[in-house]
């Protein structure tokens, strides 16, 4: 049972009652561009992880069956303590996540946006290759595949809430678990809070390690990383930070440090690339979150598009056993052409009219070839006749050409 998948219509609720207080509070939490492409990438990471679950999850079974050093029957004792155990194994692996190039260079997209609201929650990585391994411990202790999904599934799910900021600090409920005010530092780029609170549902481990830091009054978060994005390409978002390590790689002098580059700590240049390609140093007080002005059409064309992104996302996460590899990576590709080009949308490219008429034609070629139900053949062909409308008709209204802008106000 793919939990995740059960749990989508709490996230939206969530999330819709977190607009009504921006709106009663009068917050300013929430920009339409930023909330799509946390969305956008969410999916996106659902869609890579169907292909790419694959190869871990024979491991681990492999591991499991060949390894496991306990016979572990079920019971409550053991699935409270393959939750912890789990949640351990997380708190390495998003450590590590955050410490190491290559790594880093995969959990920077949950970190890309400079919001902070439940939509940032479901910004989650499409290309993560390595995060299976630090779970491997558990096939060794014995604990089954499906205990690992569940238990896995279960501490995504606690994760999504504590993305606000609505939320105050909680008492003595910090001093045990995640929270939106420790999460918050978590995410913040402030000095103080580099890298600390990587727990995923306990912050014991934090303070344990010590990379533990609480919520400053003084010291207000600024969201976001320091080399910052600057795109609403949830596919770019995704390979920016693995663009820079390989170009890195490519002009170090020594094969050595093409090498060590990847596993070093997050950061680390070598010495020649530092001095003969140097990047700009950021300087937090003179920060400006990124931003790109929006017509209502657009706004309102971008967010049709999200909704066909989901609804394809949803459908094959729905039908996936029914379906071939081979379908099923054509799928992937289509919703990851669709992300580009939505991206594209939001940063006013020209060139995205194009690639928007191409995807229609997709969709058209595939009504026609595939004999699909019903009710999907009717909601896929209505969405294409509002989106195709909108396009032939109000075309200069999506795309103009302000160009990108700097917010003043954090
Ligand atoms: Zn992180
Ligand atoms: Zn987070």
């Amino acid at each position: 049972m793919n939990i995740i998948l059960y749990a989508v219509p709490l996230f939206f609720l969530l999330i819709a009652i977190e607009l009504l207080l921006e709106k009663a509070k009068g917050t300013d939490y929430y920009r339409v561009n930023d909330s799509i492409n946390s969305l956008t990438a969410g999916v996106l990471s659902r869609m890579t992880g169907i292909i790419k679950q694959l190869f871990p999850l024979t491991v681990y079974v492999v591991a499991y069956e060949q390894l496991a050093l306990f016979e572990i029957e079920p019971s409550w004792w053991s699935w409270l303590g393959a939750f912890v155990i789990y949640d351990f194994c997380y708190y390495w692996n998003h450590r590590l996540g955050h410490e190491m190039n290559i790594l880093w260079a995969a959990h920077v997209v949950h970190h890309s946006s400079e919001e902070y609201n439940l939509t940032t929650a479901l910004r989650q990585s499409g290309s993560s290759v390595f995060s299976w391994i630090f779970y491997l411990p558990m096939a060794i202790l014995g604990f089954d595949p499906i205990v690992l999904i569940t238990v896995g599934s279960l501490n995504l799910i606690y994760q999504f809430w504590v993305h606000t900021r609505h939320i105050p600090k909680l008492g003595w409920y910090e001093w045990v678990f995640v929270t939106p005010s420790n999460h918050r530092v978590h995410h913040a780029q402030n000095q103080i809070y580099i890298d600390r609170n990587y727990g995923g549902v306990f912050i014991l481990w934090d303070r344990i390690f010590g990379s533990f830091q609480e919520e400053l009054d003084n010291d207000k978060p600024i969201y976001g990383i320091r080399k910052a994005l600057k795109s609403w390409n949830p596919l770019w978002a995704n390979v920016h930070v693995y663009s820079q390590l390989a170009k890195d790689c490519w002009h170090a002098k020594r094969w050595q440090d093409k090498l060590l580059i990847w596993f070093k700590r997050t950061g680390w240049r070598p010495a020649d690339v530092e001095q003969n390609y140097p990047l700009s140093k950021v300087d937090l007080t003179k920060f400006r979150k990124f931003d790109i002005p929006l017509t209502l059409i657009n706004k309102f064309y971008s967010l049709l598009q999200y909704l066909l992104i989901t609804f394809v996302g949803l459908l094959l996460m729905m039908n996936v056993a029914s379906l071939t590899l081979a379908e099923q990576i054509l799928v992937v590709i289509f919703v990851l052409y669709a992300s580009l080009s939505a991206g594209l949308v939001m940063e006013n490219n020209p060139i995205a009219i194009y690639l928007e008429w191409v995807k229609y034609l997709l969709v058209l070629i595939t009504l026609l070839m595939y004999s699909l139900p019903e009710w999907i053949e009717w909601a896929l062909g209505i969405s294409m006749l509002i989106n195709v409308v909108v396009l032939l008709f109000k075309k200069n209204d999506i795309i103009n050409s302000t160009g990108p802008l700097m917010e003043a106000n954090n």
